[in-house]
């Protein structure tokens, strides 16, 4: 997770450098991803330095578009990779766009690691399983809509430094990417991290964002989904009362919410979830980025 793999460029020049390693390039321009050899369930941070802070940064990763905003002193840019990506190469490249200028292009490699998730046997009320026909409907319908709401780009970065936690204490969370297996049938994988916490107390915003959905899901129960921008999000479910409303502006730390059980859930807890786009992440590692900005 420390390490980083350094690419310094020049014109038509490309150098790949082992991980932590640094080289110079003619023209200055840097270009590092972190971690330098993501798995499945990271937030992959690459930022670039050297490119005029007027010129505008383009790029993709494994054919997503990434969305590159000001950060440092130069630009950068976060992606999603998905609970359920395969291990293997992925494609990166990147334009330096200025006028006046050719385009500089930028390519290289990134090599996702292999992560294995844990394979969780619950068993539940038949009834919060198998759904009859209109509660399947209306479960899929709003796991679409929040899909179709992941998918929304708001080109304004509303976070500024270290995410933090959403509930009181210090216990890590747990069940992030588990295979589950409930009441004998493989089902989703369990797409966010849930916290222990008692029944009222109280959830807080993980960095300064807008309130974008305020709603009362069957799975997720009442829930709060912030836009944080750039496509990245931040979800809470199973909430027992909800103190914001769509559009609010909200600070990190800001009370948001207190925890419940509402929707599938056994017992009063936090389930908290991250989103870059449409990929589903670990929480803890955007809780672990080390942001300064
Ligand atoms: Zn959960």
């Amino acid at each position: 997770m420390t390490a980083a793999a350094l690419i310094l460029l020049g014109w038509a020049l490309l150098v790949v450098s082992p991980p932590g390693a640094l080289a110079e390039a003619a023209d200055g321009l840097r270009v590092v991803w972190r971690p330098a050899r993501p798995a499945a369930g990271d937030v992959a941070w690459v930022s670039v330095q050297g490119a005029p802070a007027e010129a505008s940064v383009e790029g993709s990763l494994g054919g997503r578009s990434l969305a590159f905003f000001a950060y440092g002193g130069g630009h950068a840019a976060l992606s999603g990779l998905d609970l359920e990506t395969k291990a293997g190469a992925q494609p990166w490249r990147l334009a330096i766009l200025e006028s006046g200028r050719e385009p500089r292009t930028v390519r290289g490699t990134l090599h996702i690691r292999p992560r294995d998730f844990p394979v969780e046997r619950l068993t539940l009320p038949p009834a919060m399983v198998d759904l009859d026909p209109e509660t399947e409907r209306r479960a899929l319908g709003e796991a679409e809509r929040l899909r179709t709401l992941f998918r929304m780009l708001t080109s304004e970065r509303l976070w500024r430094g270290r995410f933090t936690r959403p509930v009181a204490g210090s216990e890590p969370g747990s069940g992030f990417g588990a295979r589950r297996i409930i009441n004998g049938q493989p089902r989703a994988p369990h797409g966010g991290t849930d916290y222990a916490a008692p029944l009222g107390a109280p959830v807080v915003a993980a960095n300064s964002g807008r309130v974008v959905l305020v709603a009362e899901y069957f799975f997720p129960g009442r829930l709060v989904v912030l836009d944080h921008g750039f496509g990245l999000y931040t979800l809470y479910f199973h909430l027992d009362a909800v103190s914001v409303t769509e559009g609010d502006l909200v600070d990190r730390g800001q009370p948001i919410g207190t925890v419940g059980a509402t929707g599938r859930a056994t017992g009063p807890h936090l389930h908290f979830g991250v989103q870059v786009g449409t990929a589903r992440v670990d929480p803890a590692r955007l809780l672990g980025l080390s942001l300064a900005d």
